[in-house]
């Protein structure tokens, strides 16, 4: 069959939420633009398999737990509580259509030209894309652009020598869809995915080992935050080793070993899964990078891109997890914004020292800029404040007063220099330690600037106030 060609100004590939974001913002600014979507669902690994299913599985089973541990301290008495994981399982799929729905829509009122195929590079300014025709057969289109941008995004890595197979050796994909309770899950990996899912698995009934090999849970934490968060996952049931190897997984008619060792000593598992969360890899399969001559980087596979997100070929693009940095959907989001900028011609930029993260647990743990361990490593003076969420009113209205703030100021100019929180409500709280970061704000401004009381966020100022020893509560 004769290619068809078309053309446009930009070509995005992908629609996760560095693609959608990016079409969306490069068709405000007057671009004709076309967005190439390989999945049936819009919205990427964030909104189908990622981020959204996550949290809406966290937070269903956090109310569980509350209503089997914590109601009762409330003075409300809920009986025998049943789980019923259908009814979960199917609301949390409701949550994610809905909101692929709404990317839909946002394409379509914005008008971004939509195409379910796979795309390849075909040369500088165009791609090619396989369609599926239905009843088995497939069709080819051919797309010109004055730009591309590669969104493709990042899949799990596997285990060297135990390969993902759906069943018994799974990745977060499956993790976020398992029919029944495991009664031994096992994770390798103590990162963001194997404290919060192995979190929602431990509240709905099944006991969870995490394997990890490093001597730190969630490694690029705060020490001291990293600490804190595994006594309280110890406490609530969750087993974490911690540098311990997997050398083996062995399967066998419903039953899994898991061969390890800690500290030369080796040990054997049963468990009835094992989720391999051991990182993700960017997403480069079958787009022809190399033919096209767009420069990766060997060890780790990231695309090259320059300040304007440029690849070695000059009109290709690329954002989001498909680039370094991390993995996070509002960084792939900002990169989208800025790159569709860059593209258009204005000067789009993303201040990388201002992108927070959170790890979805409970408590919840969010931070912005450097760690202590970072300053220290980069000689730079400074001077640290924190406070317990066990002082602050709304907290201990709530039961909620596990964990704390800490901020880190530089010692001569006190501009804040990171912010680190385990607590209830910390995924919000953090905003305000961004825009501190993003306006170069110093420990005193937020000390100074007068917070709602009773809420969470005074102990956010308590902490700045204790970088100046002012704190009226110490
Ligand atoms: P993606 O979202 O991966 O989108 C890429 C899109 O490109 C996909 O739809 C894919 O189908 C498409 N594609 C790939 N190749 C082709 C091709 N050749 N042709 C056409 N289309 C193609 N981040 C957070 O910030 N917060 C969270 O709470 C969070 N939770 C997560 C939970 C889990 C379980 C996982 C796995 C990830 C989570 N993340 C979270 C990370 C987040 O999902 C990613 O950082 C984000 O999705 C990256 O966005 P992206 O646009 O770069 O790529
Ligand atoms: P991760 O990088 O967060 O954690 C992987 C962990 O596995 C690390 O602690 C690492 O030391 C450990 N590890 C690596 N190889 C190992 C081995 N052989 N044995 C034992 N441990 C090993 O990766 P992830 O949890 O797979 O998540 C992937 C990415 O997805 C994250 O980096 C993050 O960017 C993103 N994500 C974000 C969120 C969020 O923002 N809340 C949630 C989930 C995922």
């Amino acid at each position: 069959m004769m290619a068809k060609k078309e053309s446009f100004d930009l070509i995005v590939v992908g629609s996760g939420p560095g693609g959608y974001v990016a079409a969306v913002r490069a068709a405000q600014l007057g671009l004709k633009v076309v967005c190439i979507e390989k999945e049936s669902r819009v919205g990427g690994v964030c909104l189908n398999i990622g981020c959204i299913p996550s949290k809406a599985l966290l937070d269903s089973s956090e109310y569980f737990l509350l209503a089997k541990d914590h109601f009762a301290t409330h003075g409300i008495k809920t009986g025998r509580l049943n789980l019923d994981l259908p009814v979960l399982m199917a609301r949390k799929e409701q949550v994610v259509r809905e909101l692929t729905e709404n990317v839909v829509n946002l394409l379509k009122r914005n008008k971004v030209k939509l195409i379910h195929g796979i795309a390849r590079l075909k040369g500088e300014g165009r791609v090619a894309v396989l369609k599926n025709s239905g009843a088995g057969k497939t069709k080819h289109q051919t797309l010109e652009g004055k730009a591309v941008l590669l969104a493709t995004g990042s899949s799990p890595v596997p285990l060297t020598g135990f390969e993902f197979d759906g069943k018994y050796i799974v990745s977060s994909t499956e993790a976020l869809s398992f029919q029944s309770v495991p009664r031994h899950l096992v994770i390798v990996g103590g990162g963001y995915i194997g404290l919060e899912l192995g979190s929602v698995w431990l509240r709905l009934g099944a006991k969870v080992t995490v394997l990890e090999m490093l001597p730190k849970i969630a490694t690029t934490l705060d020490g001291q935050v990293s600490r804190a968060l595994k006594r309280v996952l110890k406490k609530q049931g969750m087993e974490i080793r911690l540098q311990t190897k997997v050398s083996a997984i062995r399967t066998s008619a419903r039953r899994v070993q898991v061969i390890l060792s800690t500290d030369g000593k080796e040990e054997k598992l049963n468990c009835d899964r094992v989720l391999v969360a051991v990182g993700r890899k960017p997403l480069t399969h079958g787009l022809d990078l190399e033919a096209v001559g767009v420069e990766t980087d060997p060890k780790t596979g990231h695309v090259r891109v320059n300040e304007s997100y440029q690849t070695s070929i000059g009109n290709i693009y690329a954002i989001g997890d498909l680039i370094p940095g991390p993995m996070l959907a509002h960084k792939a989001s900002a990169e989208g914004t800025a790159a569709a900028e860059c593209i258009a011609g204005l000067p789009g930029e993303v201040n990388y020292d201002a992108i927070p993260s959170v790890v979805y647990t409970w408590p919840e743990v969010a931070t912005v800029g450097l760690t202590e361990e970072e300053v220290k490593e980069r000689a730079i003076p400074y001077c640290t404040g924190s406070y317990p969420f066990s002082g602050a009113g709304r907290a201990r209205c709530m039961g909620e007063t596990e964990g704390f703030v800490k901020l880190i100021a530089h010692a001569k100019t006190d501009r804040v220099l990171g912010v680190h929180i385990i607590g209830s409500r910390a995924a919000d709280m953090i905003a305000e330690a961004v825009l501190a970061i993003e306006f170069g704000a110093s420990s005193e401004d937020i000390a100074r600037t007068v917070h709602g009381h009773p809420t969470f966020a005074e102990a956010l100022q308590e902490a700045a106030r204790t970088v100046n020893n002012c704190s009226i509560y110490v």
